[in-house]
């Protein structure tokens, strides 16, 4: 078969579809949206609802393997997608990383650190909570939380009743504020027959809770990015995972060690910078791992910087593309709402 299912029609599900077509194949993009950014370089769409079981059944019926560009799809979605064809990355990877508090235990019942955390239902376990953990800490909503919504940092002299009322009460997790000196990720890959490869660690600068560069090389002891890709290998093996994998790491101790932030069970902002940056793309990465190809290079081609342009910001465009070296991405969105990732530029110098 040639043609490849994918959940969600944003910028990753568009840069997946356009690797694809590169090596070949044929995508058909599933998602609500009337106008999605990804439909203009797939090959079929169907604009449905996630829970829309008919559309779903047909959405399988046409395509040899789905996958997805968004880590919130739904349970019952993932089940009547399964009965049918291959969903990779499979079940299990989406509800690990669904939910803070079943990401968290599952890193951390493998042996590798997180911050210290605890489940906050009600205002009596958040009194708890933050006695044991202490302040400052940052509460979480468990599920569907991203860029920074869907959390509030509660300091020393904080009423945590106004932090989780600011959450609307919804089911959280505390976290203890890590002191971190970096923000890491790893972006890997797990083939069909168990084959991983790893990019280098990228070093992540926030603004906001927005990402707002990834660049590489990270600066980190090459034995902590031997030991932060160890940690995302031995995810990415216990969730038997297949296709991109993306792990958020906190730096700590002084470069000696990192801890996992979260799981994201799809390509990456973060990884970006692989387009041009790299031998393979995580795109294409990506659609050769769910396919059941061989897995490419993942070597990286100099040094590289990958910026987001966020709302108004994709209003620099006719100045990135007059600068020499300067890789334009514009995803192609009508309304530059403020916070929105419109597009990105990455600049490599090569090695020489
Ligand atoms: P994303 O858009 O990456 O999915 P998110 O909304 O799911 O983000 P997190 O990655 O959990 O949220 O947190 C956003 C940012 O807040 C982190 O990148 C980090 O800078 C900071 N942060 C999160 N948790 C902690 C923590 N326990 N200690 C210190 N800083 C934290
Ligand atoms: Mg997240
Ligand atoms: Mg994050």
């Amino acid at each position: 078969g040639d043609t490849v299912g994918i959940l969600g029609g944003g910028q990753l599900g568009r840069m997946m579809a356009t690797a694809a077509a590169a090596l070949g194949l044929k995508t058909h993009i599933f998602c609500p949206d009337e106008d999605a950014p990804a439909y203009d370089v797939a090959a079929a769409r169907t604009i449905a609802a996630y829970d829309d079981e008919a559309a779903l059944e047909r959405f399988a019926r046409a395509v040899d393997v789905v996958t997805y560009e968004f880590e919130n799809v739904p349970g019952r979605t993932a089940s009547v997608l399964a009965r049918l064809v291959p969903l990779r990355p499979g079940a299990l990877c989406l509800a690990t990383a669904q939910d803070r508090i079943a990401e968290k235990s599952f890193v951390a019942d493998l042996g590798i650190g997180t911050a210290p955390f605890r489940a906050v239902d009600g205002e009596a376990d958040l009194a708890e909570a933050l006695e044991a953990l202490g302040a400052p800490a940052i509460l979480k909503t468990r599920r569907f939380g991203y860029d920074g919504k869907g959390q509030v940092r509660i300091g020393p002299g904080d009423r945590p009743k106004d932090a989780h009322a600011e959450l609307g009460g919804a089911p959280a997790i505390l976290e203890g504020f890590v002191a971190f000196s970096k923000e890491i990720s790893i972006i890997a890959a797990r083939g069909a027959d168990g084959a991983f490869a790893a990019y280098e660690p990228c070093l992540n600068e926030h603004r906001g809770g927005i990402l707002h560069r990834t660049s590489l090389p990270a600066g980190i002891p090459d034995a902590l990015a031997d030991k932060a890709i160890a940690a995302a290998r031995r995810i990415a093996e216990a969730l038997d995972y297949v296709g991109v994998i993306t792990v958020e790491m906190f730096v700590v101790d002084g470069d000696e060690d990192i801890l996992v932030n979260e799981i994201a069970p799809r390509v990456h902002n973060s990884g970006h910078w692989t387009i041009e940056g790299a031998e393979t793309s995580q795109f294409e990465q990506h659609i050769r791992a769910v396919c059941g190809w061989p897995l490419g290079s993942t070597r990286r081609r100099g040094e590289v910087e990958m910026i987001n342009l966020i709302g108004d910001e994709i209003g620099t465009w006719p100045a990135i593309l007059a600068e020499p070296g300067a890789h334009l991405h514009h995803y192609g969105k009508a309304n530059a709402r403020p916070g929105r990732k419109m597009g990105h530029v990455t600049r490599v110098v090569p090695h020489r």
